[in-house]
């Protein structure tokens, strides 16, 4: 066993394990120990998008995954350790657009949209290659040669099939709506991409004047989006409610809802008439900006949800450029215009405003109004408007084809499912019960570029074909050829054949990302390849992600999943929150705050103490990261070290024989930690089996503490002596174990560490131990017979507490450690036994004795004083007498008498028994237990103290020289004159304590320790 140094460098210490693991190929060691166990762990990664280097706030899950794979390992299960990348969609392509300076899809298609592809799969490939390294430099063992990838052929066939299931059940269907609209992006967005993206922005909201036909009156309607007007094909009135018709001070006549009149602001001449909605219904206008096409009859139609005060109690309808407009229309038989085209421009029927994106063309159509006499004022409008979560773009909405997978009818199974699931924390069953319940239609289709392509094939004859699978595509094709992979574009250059013999070329559609990541549970475990291997990895037992994910990940994976097999792909679900900076502030890799980058941040923390600091948040919340988390963790690390530490010093002397040493003749604590050990093992296999890292950190912490600041500092002297036997190699034996016992609980969660201590111990005493910690079997509970181990657990938590409230009093009355005190009473409720842990307290708290007593006599001293009522019935005059006798009495006497409870020959009802507390007795009580030391101090006692002072300094001395622990050395040392013949005369029990072989003592006016080669 190679000797420690006290310090400890983390990051110096992960790269060479690091480099140990690669040489010695742990994963495949691990991946072959347990690949016949009957028992297997159910896991499945969510692929992390490879599109940037990881930031620190990947970590958290990733340290999860990892330990509790790693847990299942030890425990002797088999798993697939497959780590998955999300490789397309929009989020690639964006970030490919800005590097190659693209900045629509006009400068895509310029590009060659196979370049554009290829650019796209290289820049994954770059990024799953910097994640990888990442994830190994922070200790994560996954099979890295073998990672999913969702762009893969594989994956891309995968989600043909369920697509093809969608349509033979009647979910996939083309729909036409209008959606939110990234102009920039060209595509649609879904309903679950646009949780959260809103922002305030103010915009520029106009109230328009529409002339009646035929009349010179105008109608009042407000519009926050003066681009539609272009599109405006209606405009409702609320039949119920009351309109007025209002001559203006300019002697205009204007029709607007009475409960709105406070827009026109005092505008108002005089209110000519009073009328319902109805009567309005029917007329028709003229529209305000006269384009030719709207060159059709508008218009007012009844509606009943116009409200009476939002604006001027009038709505102007356009069904091209919003959703309720849309379904209005729709219902009413309506005309749709289209004003813009996938980039947000106008197209080219709109005359003057051709080409002008929607935020560019406010002005003119202001001026437009005016010059129309329809513009009445415009004014700023401050709302919650919806951006483009990829590229912060301001939607708009458009009408849209696209494709849908229904939900209405699988709802009610996606619920059931949920009910099957353990979701942790609970409340995110309620969010996906929440989701489920009010999820429209999912709209699948993108317009854009490098993503899944969907496998639909309309044919003009009316027939729409979706292929399932490569080969059916291959059978169908009008002419096959082989493609370096699915995308686009090469992809669309495979025509198939329809039913009826025609050609038919696929949509121009890619899909969602979120298909991509949902067929996960099918195309990673073998559904299409190996159906047995399948089986035996579903459900997973465990998926692990951002909670955010509900909506997301969680909700796509139990969609396909009901729609292919009828049940959730999982059974437990675990949600973790954000992480927020040092500060309690949000962070991201976007975020300017954080000065340094994941690669500098492990390497200035270490990957262990990061590790710690993650596993031990509690999931349920958020939790900050910072040196400050980091630095504490180090030190939570640096107190296991130093057991271990303790341990290695003194076992490179002894070199016990702890493998082959079969223990017996316990002492009192060993078979506490027995029990304790016991304990912990317990409590850290179930918090483990409930995925509860950090409960396994403080189980950890308390354990490490009373590792080292009971049994090690309790039986510290067993390790000390100098002849070996069986008591010493038993305390060699527990420590050995207890330490073990860590370093394979925590290897799960800090990695590196603890293989260090597995290589430098374990192999060191244990030569035929595995050889590398994640080959070993998490360890179990020892089994053994003591009568002493029942409620030995609860004693010692008792013996720390009267120990803890010694020194309590100690320090309290400033008295040294170092001075032993004569005696120590212990007042106790009863019950608590400490009879065992006696030679301890005394030891531990320093003093001569330890009394147990059940009453406050020990520790008072009692008095008499007379009773002037009795005794003065008797005594008269001469009671004032017996008074000053009493006074007279010494301590001594005193107590005498009042232990008799009389003197000389009154009678004992002529007095009072009380008792003092004694000057010279210090006390602490917490709950039911007192704690009482004698600090009288006499000459044996001072000395002792000064001897046990100045043996302590020799030590203090030992270590700073450097020296060896088991060094014999002389020492010269200079102490002051009364002490020199104290010293002197016990010089052979000094050289015994302090390994000296020759001890010098002169007087001088200060102590002085020298050390004499
Ligand atoms: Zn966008
Ligand atoms: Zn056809």
């Amino acid at each position: 066993m190679k000797k420690e140094a006290s310090k400890f460098d983390f990051t110096k210490n992960e790269h060479n394990i690091l480099n140990l693991w690669e040489t010695g190929s742990v994963f495949h060691k691990m991946v072959e120990k347990n690949k016949n166990s009957k028992e297997r762990f159910r896991f499945l990664d969510g692929p992390i998008t490879a599109n940037a280097s990881m930031a620190m706030h990947h970590v958290w899950g990733r340290t999860l995954k990892d330990t509790f794979i790693k847990y299942h390992t030890l425990r002797g299960r088999s798993c697939q350790y497959q780590n998955g990348f999300d490789a397309q969609g929009m989020w690639v392509e964006v970030e490919v657009e800005k590097m190659l300076g693209l900045n629509d899809k006009q400068a895509i298609l310029k590009y060659g949209l196979d370049n554009f592809t290829e650019k796209c799969m290289e820049r994954v490939d770059h990024f799953a290659g910097i994640q990888t390294r990442q994830s190994k430099r922070i200790g994560q063992i996954m099979d890295w040669d073998n990672s999913y990838f969702t762009n893969s052929d594989l994956n891309i066939t995968s989600i043909w099939y369920f697509l093809k299931k969608c349509y033979e059940l009647g979910y996939l269907a083309q729909s036409y709506k209008s959606m939110p609209w990234c102009p920039r992006c060209g595509t649609s967005l879904s309903e679950h991409e646009m949780s959260g993206s809103y922002k305030e922005l103010t915009h520029r909201a106009v109230f328009v004047k529409f002339k009646i036909d035929g009349l010179d009156e105008r109608i009042v309607v407000w519009t926050t989006t003066p681009w539609t007007l272009t599109s405006n094909v209606a405009i409702a009135v609320n039949p119920g409610h009351t309109y007025v018709k209002v001559k203006t001070k300019s002697g205009e006549v204007l029709i607007i809802g009475k409960d709105a009149l406070k827009v026109l602001k005092g505008d108002v001449a005089e209110v000519v008439a009073e009328f319902k909605g109805k009567d309005l219904v029917g007329l028709k206008y003229q529209p305000a900006l006269a384009l030719k096409v709207q060159e059709f009859e508008h218009k007012i139609i009844a509606w009943d949800v116009v409200s009476a005060t939002d604006g001027s109690g009038a709505v102007h309808i356009a069904p091209g450029c919003g959703a309720e407009d849309f379904e209005l229309g729709k219902k009413l038989g309506l005309k749709q215009i289209v004003p813009i085209d996938e980039a947000g421009r106008f197209t080219d029927e709109f005359e003057y405003l051709k080409g002008l994106g929607t935020d560019e063309c406010e002005q003119l159509i202001f001026d437009k109004l005016k010059l129309n006499g329809a513009l009445y004022y415009t004014h700023d409008f401050t709302h919650n408007y919806p951006f483009c979560w990829r590229c912060k773009t301001n939607v708009v909405f458009k009408l849209v084809s696209g494709w849908d997978i229904k939900t209405d009818k699988v709802r009610p199974k996606l619920l059931q499912a949920v009910e099957k699931v353990t979701w942790e924390p609970d409340f995110l069953k309620k969010s996906m019960v929440n989701w489920l319940e009010n999820m429209g239609d999912w709209n699948i289709s993108r317009r854009r570029f490098y993503g899944l392509p969907l496998p639909i094939y309309p044919c003009e004859c009316g027939e729409i074909t979706v292929i399932g699978s490569l080969e059916e595509l291959k059978q169908r094709a009008v002419k096959w050829v082989d493609l370096p992979h699915l995308h686009r574009p090469y992809i669309d250059e495979i025509k198939i054949k329809c039913k009826c013999g025609k050609e038919a070329a696929r949509v121009p559609e890619v899909g969602d990302c979120w298909l991509d990541a949902g067929i996960a549970p099918f195309a990673t475990k073998g559904y299409f390849t190996d159906k047995e291997y399948w089986k035996k990895n579903f459900p997973s037992e465990l998926v692990l992600e951002m909670k955010e994910q509900v909506r997301l990940w969680f909700y796509s994976m139990l969609f396909m999943s009901v729609v292919l097999e009828g049940k959730a792909p999982y059974e437990k679900v675990v949600g973790h929150s954000t992480v927020l900076g040092e500060d309690g502030k949000k962070t991201s890799k976007t975020d300017k705050n954080i000065k340094v980058t994941f690669d500098e941040q492990i390497e200035i923390f270490g990957a262990d103490c990061t590790r710690y600091v993650f596993a031990s948040a509690n999931p349920v919340f958020d939790m900050r990261f910072g040196p400050t988390m980091v630095e504490e963790a180090r030190r939570k690390l640096i107190a296991f070290w130093n057991s271990y530490v303790f341990f290695n010093t003194y076992a490179v002397i002894d070199k016990p024989d702890i493998a082959g040493y079969t223990p017996s003749k316990f002492s009192v604590t060993d078979v506490w930690l027995m029990e304790r050990l016991n304990q912990y093992i317990k409590t850290c296999t179930s918090e483990y089996d409930d995925y509860k890292a950090h409960n396994v950190v403080v189980a950890t912490e308390r354990f490490i503490d009373d590792l080292s600041n009971f049994y090690i500092r309790v039986n510290r002297r067993r390790f000390w002596k100098g002849e070996s036997g069986v008591d010493k190699l038993n305390a060699y034996w527990l420590l050995y174990h207890a330490i073990k016992a860590v370093t394979t609980v925590m290897a799960p969660i800090t990695p590196f560490v603890c293989e260090y201590i597995w290589q430098n111990m374990v192999r060191e005493v244990e030569k035929n131990a595995p050889e590398f910690v994640m080959l070993a079997d998490f360890p179990k509970k020892w089994n053994y017979a003591c009568k002493l181990s029942v409620g030995i657990i609860e004693q010692v938590e008792f013996v720390k507490e009267v120990i803890s409230l010694g020194l309590r009093i100690r320090a309290a009355a400033q008295i040294k450690v170092k001075q032993p005190l004569r005696v120590m009473y212990v007042k106790t409720a009863g019950k608590k036994d400490l009879s065992l842990f006696l030679d301890i307290i005394k030891d531990e708290v320093n003093v001569k004795s330890v009394e147990i007593v059940q009453d406050d006599d020990k520790f008072n001293v009692p008095y008499l004083v007379v009773d002037f009522k009795k005794a003065g019935a008797v005594l008269k005059g001469d009671v004032q007498k017996l008074k000053d006798e009493l006074a007279a009495l010494s301590p001594t006497e005193m107590t005498e008498a009042a232990n008799r409870g009389t003197f000389k020959k009154y009678p004992a009802d002529f007095f009072v028994r009380k008792l003092a507390k004694r000057e010279e007795f210090a006390a602490e009580t917490e709950a039911d237990v007192t704690v009482v030391l004698d600090t009288t101090m006499d000459a044996g006692l001072v000395e002792e103290g000064h001897l046990r002072e100045l043996v302590r300094s020799i030590q203090v001395a030992r270590q700073t020289a450097g020296l060896d622990i088991s060094a014999r050395v002389r020492f010269k040392i200079t102490v002051e004159k009364d002490m020199v013949e104290l010293v002197r005369k016990n010089a052979d029990k000094i050289k015994q304590e302090v390994l000296a072989t020759d001890l010098e003592v002169i007087a001088g006016k200060e102590v002085k320790i020298e050390i004499l080669k």
